[in-house]
């Protein structure tokens, strides 16, 4: 370590997922100076902690950076709404909750590609370090951890009929979806402690921001990161009263901004494709083709039912029973508004003969868009159920790039959901395979008509059709400043960026590949890592 200085040791620029996990987890070393700037500010809001609220939390720009991807070629043109958590926890503090890691051999493929320290051999540790898993300690769980991570109670009607169903077509009931065998259907793990969200800001950041060598800057936008001779050595940004300010750093800086900002700053720096950089103005410092290329998020689309109203949220949803569990969370942190409403979370293949499941389904008692209601006030929405379907691996590829030289621009981002053959021919398999379980009874005793796709929706040409129509991303936007040894990789795997000195990515933007499941878990486990990884490189105490 350098001798004692005015300058932070460490900069972080954001305090997400990962930002989130890496700032908390090097002010262990009070020795070690860390400054974490972070565009956001400290949300205190209770809708932001009831789980229930997660999609009114996800729409609201308050807390949201707010992206518009570009029109999608392969998607009928149209775009998609891009949310990204703008606040201390990141994305973190606005997500859906539900905790995966993807399969084993997600991590082992990292590591086929170059990627020493990287295999699921080597990031289990880090994965349950972080865990406080809901039962007891194991090989594949960990007990103690920051993060709470609960099982959605499986004492639903809906959840009994689902499960039979299911049983009945011959997929395995699974009690966790993260030991040896993945595949089959079960209750949704979620990260929640004590009925709130368990964010990387409540579980890891804010605990830590009592220590006297961690500050934690809101309202600072970063704008640039400055190289001299190879080495980043400072950090511009633009504070919360607008000021513009630069800080050095002593020893390094380190970029968590998340898959859109990330590689948007490293341009915004000089740092990418030279050619793009120098058509808008910006003199290239560092030409590293890959930033911002090789974008991947999960495609998804919801298949949406009629289903009798006994099991639907319709009940529960209106305004009097609502206040009650309102009242109830605000006493105990308990009742309805303490669990996200997902019946059921499956990992299924949709060809026999595949090595992993390569399907995310998430069955829920109401869709995106239920509302409270009462007589004499508002009608209830239509009883439907709503089923998540999730393709894991996608092949597509896409991008992000700058819309300008001016930091206050959005990025531009094109997912490329769908743009290949194979993507599309997931939909045609699922969909179908999805049917036979809602026409499976005692499930199918509980439903109704289709609603989306719809029953006139049944050739492959309908089915793909309809997917154009329908397909979002699952908000899991990853790999735009990747991990590797190849021509495109932005990041070697102990996460430097290739060929400077003194600069680090640590967040989803240095996944190689998109793993199978939802991010948020991998993005703490990357930042658990990085923490470890950079301790080791600067002589800092291992905790
Ligand atoms: C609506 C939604 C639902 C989701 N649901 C789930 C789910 O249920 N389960 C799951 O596992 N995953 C889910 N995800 C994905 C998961 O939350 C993300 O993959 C993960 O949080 C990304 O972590 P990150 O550290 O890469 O980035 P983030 O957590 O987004 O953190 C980036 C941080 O950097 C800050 N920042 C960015 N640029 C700058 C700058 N220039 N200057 C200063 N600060 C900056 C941002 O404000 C932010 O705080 C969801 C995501 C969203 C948006």
């Amino acid at each position: 370590m350098p001798a004692a200085s005015a300058n932070p040791d460490f900069i972080i620029i954001g305090s997400g997922s990962s930002g989130g996990v890496i700032a908390a987890r090097l002010s262990e070393d009070p020795n070690a100076k860390i400054l974490v700037l972070e565009a956001g500010r400290r949300e205190r809001s209770l809708r932001l902690a009831m789980p229930i609220l997660f999609p009114f939390v996800m729409a609201d720009p308050k807390f949201n950076w707010g992206y518009m991807g570009e029109p999608e070629p392969f998607a009928n043109g149209r775009q998609i709404r891009q949310p990204r958590g703008k606040a201390i926890g990141g994305s973190s503090m606005i997500n859906g909750m539900l905790y995966a890691r993807g399969h084993p051999r997600d991590y082992d493929e990292w590591r086929q590609l170059g990627n020493e320290g990287w295999s699921y051999d080597d990031v289990l540790p880090y994965f349950k370090k972080s865990e406080n898993h809901w039962g007891a300690a194991d090989q594949w769980h960990g007990k103690g951890g920051p993060l709470s991570i609960k099982q959605q109670p499986k004492d639903s009607d809906l959840y009994r009929r689902f499960i039979a169903a299911v049983e009945k077509l011959g997929y395995p009931e699974r009690d966790s979806f993260h030991r040896a065998e993945q595949e089959g259907w079960g209750p949704p793990p979620l990260c929640i402690h004590e009925g709130t969200r368990a964010s990387t800001a409540a579980r890891f950041l804010i605990p830590a921001m009592s220590r006297p060598n961690l500050t934690v800057e809101t309202g600072a936008l970063v704008t640039r990161i400055e190289v001299e001779n190879g080495r980043a050595v400072a950090v511009h940004y633009r504070d919360h009263a607008g000021q513009d300010r630069r800080v050095t750093a002593n020893n390094e800086i380190i970029v968590s901004g998340g898959a859109y900002n990330s590689p948007q700053l490293l341009h915004l720096s000089g740092i990418g494709p030279a050619d793009e950089l120098r058509a808008l103005g910006i003199e290239p410092v560092h030409d590293l083709p890959g930033v911002g290329a090789n974008l991947q998020d999960h495609p998804s689309v919801a298949m949406v039912l009629h289903a009798l109203r006994n099991v639907t949220l319709t009940n529960a949803l209106r305004l009097d029973r609502a206040a009650l569990s309102a009242l109830h969370w605000l006493l105990n942190r308990g009742g309805m508004i303490a669990d996200m409403p997902v019946t059921a979370n499956g990992f299924i293949k949709t060809r026999p003969e595949l090595e992993r499941p390569d399907a995310q389904c998430l069955f829920q008692p109401t869709m995106i868009g239920a509302q409270l209601w009462a007589p004499g006030w508002r009608k209830p929405k239509p009883d439907v159920v709503a089923m998540a379907c999730v393709l894991l691996r996608p092949e597509g590829r896409g991008w992000v790039k700058l819309q300008s030289a001016d930091p206050g621009d959005k990025p531009r981002i094109l997912s490329n959901v769908l743009s290949t053959e194979n993507d599309r021919a997931f939909f045609r398999r699922l969909i179908p395979q999805l049917r036979e379980i809602f026409a499976t009874s005692p499930l199918a005793d509980v439903l109704g008509a289709e609603v989306m796709p719809g029953a006139d929706v049944r050739t492959p040409d309908e089915i793909d059709a309809w997917v154009r129509t329908a397909c979002n991303t699952a908000l899991h936007p990853v790999g735009t400043c990747a991990m590797g040894k190849d021509a495109m990789a932005v990041v070697d795997a102990r996460l430097r960026v290739h060929g400077l000195t003194g600069l680090r990515v640590a967040d989803a933007s240095i996944m190689p590949r998109i793993c199978g499941g939802n991010t948020n878990a991998a993005c703490i486990m990357i930042g658990e890592k990085a923490a470890d990884m950079v301790k080791q490189d600067n002589g800092l105490a291992m905790a």
